[in-house]
């Protein structure tokens, strides 16, 4: 999966800056460019020209930029207004996210995105259903966004309750189900329960493994994408005490 891997250090270049340079990304390493972020391309909206001319790993990038700012306190304050206008007829969105539905981790906050960046797909404990894998399959093949990224948390309340086990009801226990097979696979040290921090946090890892691997595996279209190196899906963990995504290798 290594050689997939995005490269995750923030460049803080601004999105028209980057979408100048096509061969941004050399063999995995960033070119040693000088910042020079100019907020007003920051908070341009992002349109078909732009989404076009974007590959998957400048998508990542402009992902791995955006918490850059998040994580330094210094987010975009965009004319969301005139983003809505500018994207009213069409949307030309660079990536998709799957998250969590903590309060917490909302993905346009912690990767600082705006109106018309990114798809953004959130259910308990971030689980591909079948009814994520076809929006995904909609925001790709249909509207042309070039990364997936599925993006779980430290402290995760769906992660701890399949931990646990918990019985809560019908519907929250179908659900708490499809966590089960990351708590299956991964390595059990001490107790098997939500007080056992550093299983809960290793099972958080394992699901948003499983998940990536469920967008190939469970999605012809995502593959036939991927495979055609149009679309690149990576994992996250978002640390909810700090603000940081730390992207998987
Ligand atoms: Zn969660």
């Amino acid at each position: 999966m290594c050689e997939e891997c995005p490269k995750v250090e923030p460049t803080l270049l601004g999105r028209r800056q980057m979408l100048g340079f096509a061969s941004f990304l050399v063999g995995g390493a960033a070119l040693g460019l000088s910042s020079g972020r100019a907020l007003a391309d920051e908070c341009a909206p992002f349109l078909e020209e732009a989404q076009s001319a974007a590959t998957s790993d400048q998508a990542i990038q402009m992902l791995v930029d955006g918490n850059a700012r998040f994580f330094a306190g210094a987010s975009l304050h965009c004319d969301l207004l005139g983003e809505v206008k500018a994207t009213a007829e069409k949307q030309t969105p660079f990536a998709c996210v799957l998250a969590c539905i903590d309060s917490r981790s909302a993905p346009e906050l912690v990767f600082d995105q705006q109106v018309g960046d990114i798809f953004v797909a959130r259910v308990a404990g971030n689980v591909p259903t079948a009814e994520i894998l076809g929006s995904f399959e909609y925001a790709t093949k249909v509207a042309g966004a070039k990364a997936i990224v599925v993006l779980g948390h430290n402290h995760c309340g769906a992660v701890k309750g399949a931990v646990d086990k918990a019985d809560v009801g019908a519907n929250l226990t179908t659900l708490l189900n499809e966590i089960e097979p990351a708590v299956v696979a991964t390595p059990l040290e001490g107790e098997r329960s939500s007080k056992n921090h550093h299983f809960v946090e290793a099972v958080a890892e394992t699901n948003v493994r499983l998940a990536v691997a469920a967008m190939t595996e469970k999605s012809a279209v995502l593959k036939e994408l991927v495979d055609a190196g149009a679309v690149k899906v990576v994992g996250a963990l978002y640390d909810i005490e700090t603000g940081k995504v730390t992207f998987l290798s």
